[in-house]
């Protein structure tokens, strides 16, 4: 099912989502909020989509990338289902990127992230995950963790100022931003 996808200035975009209880990882009641989260991210053409994001407080969240027409110049990531996902980060290098947000309507800015990092949590099956990832991709994950801690892109900003929306990104930033990106693709990997 399609659930609606709350706006910043909700409240529930500010919860601190709950652990899940890894017993009821296979229930049905997780199960079937797994399969809206995929279906709702999809729908939106997103990246990835966070419980929180639907006003469910639990650290869940979904994230695929298949070249993706809000982020033509994202690497693609398969599907991947996290729940009680942990991030570390392995390199105190920062790369500074441009984000939107499915929460942040029309909206994009740039946020430093980690680009290395190991995320550990649970798949949809219960089972213990564990996986690097780099450049790019490395922050598509950062931003879906940070959903879970009721933070958004916005609260990332160092320079507010690189605030811009959809349209006027296209005009002023797209073109250097998608060269950044293949630069931090050729040297990461990803
Ligand atoms: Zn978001």
């Amino acid at each position: 099912m399609i659930r609606k996808i709350v706006q910043i200035g909700n409240p529930a975009l500010r919860q601190i989502a709950k652990a899940v209880n890894e017993s009821e990882i296979t229930s049905d009641e997780i199960q079937n909020l797994i399969d809206d989260l995929i279906e709702t991210m999809r729908n939106a053409n997103g990246a990835g989509l966070a419980a929180t994001q639907i006003a469910v407080p639990l650290r869940i969240c979904v994230i695929e990338v298949n070249k993706n027409p809000r982020y033509p110049y994202k690497p693609d990531i398969p599907l991947t289902v996290l729940i009680n996902p942990k991030i570390a980060f392995l390199t105190d290098e920062r790369i500074s990127v441009y984000e939107g947000c499915l929460s942040v309507p029309n909206l994009r800015g740039q946020v430093d992230r980690c680009p290395e990092i190991i995320i550990e949590g649970f798949d949809r099956e219960g089972k213990s995950v564990n996986f690097v990832s780099k450049g790019i991709s490395a922050g598509t994950f950062q931003h879906e963790l940070d959903h879970l801690d009721g933070l958004v892109f916005t609260d990332r900003m160092r320079d507010t100022s690189s605030l811009t929306t959809i349209d006027e990104f296209a005009l002023n930033n797209e073109e250097e931003f998608k060269e950044q990106v293949m630069s931090i693709v050729e040297h990461y990997g990803s």
